[in-house]
């Protein structure tokens, strides 16, 4: 199928980095956010940082003007969401970064299986459309008939990733049939894993993974690089206190913006959906830490010792969920989410 692809802006510099950016001093740590960060331009710039690290780092040789046009209609691609927007794509790309460096897997992936990891990175929401499968799915959307209700949205980025490798000559960079097998293999399992209805299949492959002196194979290593870009989907909990407000003040609006769509088309609700209020965003939020990220983030580190500072910096923010929950409980008033 064929889907027309809008121009990406004009101007665009041809250039990974541009001379006129400054790059942030905090880049490559875990209190590093794009929040602040609303202009595209630099965005697509803080993006090809990584890139261009990590392709000299890896001496991959790979043209850097079809990875700029990538990058920018990438951006062009991503919608206006309050939370699945391109400021979060380029969070998920630089925490990727920092997983695979800091836990010094770099060396047991191969280069080009490291690149399609941040590609699929950049690209794993891409086009998203600020509901979920279940909303596709139940509306019977026209993404939910053509994919059959099979991880419907991930499905779509990944199509619409290769789209734009396609269009912008990105794959053609790898002449080499097998090493292109190897990075579509790689891509799709990443961006097909960020669904979380394959969150304890995907942990489960992941605690397989040998990371003792093993050399490892093709396939634990495509296995190894999608983990951490699902790790990397599932990090703001672990980010400074401030910027897990950020986040979960837009999940929280996203989600209800959906429920209005929902009860306006009489399709059902997930109550934990439709919340408007800061204690209820508190209450989502201390349930999804203790059911979801304490066991991924505790599975994460035991495989990782030396990155222990993660649960540790996830159980002082649950810590902190609580406290402020217990703040807007003791009050009468109710704390409405700034729109
Ligand atoms: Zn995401």
């Amino acid at each position: 199928m064929t889907r027309s692809i809008s121009p990406a802006m004009s101007r665009r510099s041809p250039e990974l980095v541009s001379e006129y950016i400054h790059i942030p001093d905090n880049i490559e740590t875990f209190e590093f956010d794009t929040y602040l960060i609303e202009e595209c331009f630099v965005l697509k710039n803080i993006a090809g940082y990584f890139f261009k690290t990590i392709l000299s780092e890896l001496k991959l040789d790979i043209d850097e003007i079809c990875l700029t046009k990538f990058i920018g209609y990438i951006c062009e691609h991503y919608n206006r969401n309050y939370f699945h927007n391109f400021q979060h794509a380029v969070n998920i790309l630089q925490m990727t970064y920092m997983l695979l460096n800091k836990s010094n897997m770099t060396h047991k992936i191969k280069p080009h299986i490291v690149f399609a990891g941040l590609i699929a990175a950049l690209a794993h929401d891409v086009d998203h459309p600020g509901n979920t499968n279940s909303y596709e799915i139940n509306s019977m959307s026209k993404l939910a008939r053509l994919y059959n209700d099979i991880s419907v949205l991930e499905n779509h980025h990944c199509a619409l990733a290769f789209e734009l490798m396609d269009h912008t000559g990105l794959s053609q960079c790898f002449p080499d049939k097998a090493i292109y097998r190897e990075i579509r293999r790689t891509i799709i399992a990443s961006i097909l894993g960020t669904d979380m209805s394959k969150h304890t299949e995907c942990l489960a492959k992941f605690s397989r993974v040998p990371l003792d002196n093993h050399v490892l194979t093709i396939d634990e290593q495509i296995t190894l690089m999608s983990s951490l870009v699902h790790f990397a989907d599932l990090s703001n909990p672990i980010k400074p206190f401030d910027v897990c407000i950020e986040w979960s003040q837009r999940i929280s609006l996203e989600f209800y913006q959906q429920t209005v769509k929902e009860e306006l088309e009489g399709l059902p609700i997930h109550s934990f959906m439709k919340v408007r209020d800061k204690r209820t965003m508190c209450l989502n939020e201390i349930s999804f830490i203790l059911n979801i990220s304490l066991p991924t983030w505790g599975l994460f580190v035991t495989r990782f010792n030396h990155m222990s500072f993660l649960r540790e910096k996830l159980e002082s923010n649950l810590q902190q969920w609580r406290d402020l929950e217990a703040k807007y409980n003791a009050s009468d008033e109710i704390y409405q989410l700034d729109y």
